[in-house]
């Protein structure tokens, strides 16, 4: 695994550049993904060995402990948005673990899933042991009821998780499911308004919009509300939007034509229930997939821009009077994956920290995944985690032994 790491260190740019080329993201975050893949292989190349040891229980056994042991090949469903990062967030703890991995890569992100295989087997993996199917959505259903595969994980929208879950159900395999969110970004009237408009915007666009833990619901208290909205929309205008291949491009194309016409439509669709459009709003230029950063406010609940994910550079203000409004509105939707609260009150930091339902609530800062905590949603966001040491733990049995009383050990041991 930690040769793996070189691989990906080695070959950066090159890789970097795969991803920008097949799905648009701005070159310098495919090159700073493809080394947060190296971190990730790292993590788990110094850490499986504690996270798997035999964990003894103190019983009236004569010894009683847990054993990790592997599960076998598991299949992994991925989405695009982050062709490299999803893939070794999956594979690193799953191999560390000894099971062998079996990719169905987005169809948009060939070349990319084909490099990964790649990695591994530079590294030494053996082969088969991280396997890339080029195949499309329908054979999933195929691999899964195969009788060889032992577990399933998605990334990806909720009816391709609900899809793949009901069929690894069906067959009584576990599924992890990590799927879309619309993440609140909370700002109350003691937070450092500059950063958190800073920081705001990067949540934002990060990956020019199409992340799940992206902040897409911003919800101001309206003490500072007419402020933040004015310094962010300033700032998503001053955005250099360009060619995900120039160093300097801040936000790129979106990665489909299909993306830019749901999100311009769910644009218009909220304009037209009522929603206030501040910047943005339409397609820009002839050719690509590009969108302007968007800001809409006065959004009533039954607009898409508050009730649906926006998988796009579209920014949904809403204001509220106090940390318990806050809370409601954070939790006005069917998704719970990430949360980011601004707020110099520790009281009021503690309230959110408990009120918001969601897999990770970050406090004065944006929602990021780290190899060294955990990593998922509620609701409909999915369930089980990734990263960390329950990440590692999902795809192994979790045996219990437990031994009586064994007496003298006599003759030889038999097989
Ligand atoms: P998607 O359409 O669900 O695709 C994801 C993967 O699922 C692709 O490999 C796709 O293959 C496959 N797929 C689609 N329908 C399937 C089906 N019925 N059976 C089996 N496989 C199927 O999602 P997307 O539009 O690419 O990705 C965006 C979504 O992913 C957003 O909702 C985003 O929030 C979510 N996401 C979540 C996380 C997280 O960690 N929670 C991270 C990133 C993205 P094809 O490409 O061949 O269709």
């Amino acid at each position: 695994m930690r040769k793996a790491a070189d691989v990906l260190e080695r070959r950066q740019s090159e890789f970097g550049r795969l991803s920008t080329l097949e799905m648009g993201k701005p070159i310098k975050a495919a090159g700073a993904e493809v080394s947060k893949c190296a971190t990730v292989c790292r993590y788990y190349a110094d850490h499986a060995e504690e996270f798997l040891s035999d964990e003894e229980v103190a019983t009236e056994a004569e010894r009683s402990f847990i054993r990790y042991e592997p599960i076998g090949p598991v299949l992994a469903v991925m989405p695009w948005n982050f062709p490299f990062w999803q893939v070794f967030r999956f594979a690193a703890p799953a191999l560390m673990a000894g099971n062998v991995g079996l990719l169905k890569h987005a169809s948009n992100v060939p070349q990319c899933a084909l490099a990964i295989e790649e990695v591994f087997r530079l590294a030494g993996f053996d082969a088969g042991e991280f396997q890339t199917l080029l195949i499309a959505s329908e054979p999933v259903q195929r691999v899964l009821e195969d009788d060889r595969v032992k577990a399933a994980t998605l990334t990806g929208s909720e009816p391709a998780g609900a899809s793949v879950a009901s069929i690894a159900a069906k067959r009584i395999k576990k599924s992890v499911l990590e799927l879309g969110g619309s993440d609140p970004f909370i700002v109350m009237p003691s937070a450092d308004l500059d950063e958190a408009v800073k920081i705001g915007v990067k949540a934002r666009i990060v990956n020019n919009g199409q992340s799940c833990i992206a902040a897409k619901r911003f919800i101001l208290h309206r003490d500072i509300a007419d402020d933040f909205e004015k310094r962010f929309v300033a700032s998503m205008q001053a955005l250099k939007l360009g060619d995900p291949m120039d160093e300097s491009t801040e936000i790129g194309p979106l990665a489909t034509p299909q993306i830019v016409s749901d999100i311009e439509k769910q644009v218009q669709r909220s304009v037209a229930a009522g929603a206030r459009l501040l910047t943005g709003g339409k397609r820009v230029g002839k050719r690509g997939n590009y969108f302007a950063p968007t800001v809409l406010s006065n959004i009533p609940p039954q607009a898409p821009a508050a009730s649906e994910e926006t998988f796009g550079p579209v920014a949904s203000m809403f204001r509220v009077d106090n940390a318990r409004e806050a809370i409601a509105v954070a939790n006005a939707t069917t998704f719970g994956l990430g949360a980011s609260v601004w707020t110099r009150d520790r009281r009021e930091a503690d309230l959110f920290i408990d009120g918001v339902e969601s897999g990770q609530v970050f406090v004065n800062a944006m929602v990021a995944s780290d190899p060294r905590v955990p990593f998922g949603g509620v609701k409909h966001s999915g369930f089980g985690r990734e990263l960390g040491v329950y990440g590692i733990r999902e795809f192994v049995n979790i045996k219990t032994v437990w031994i009586g009383k064994m007496g003298a050990a006599s003759g030889e041991a038999t097989e």
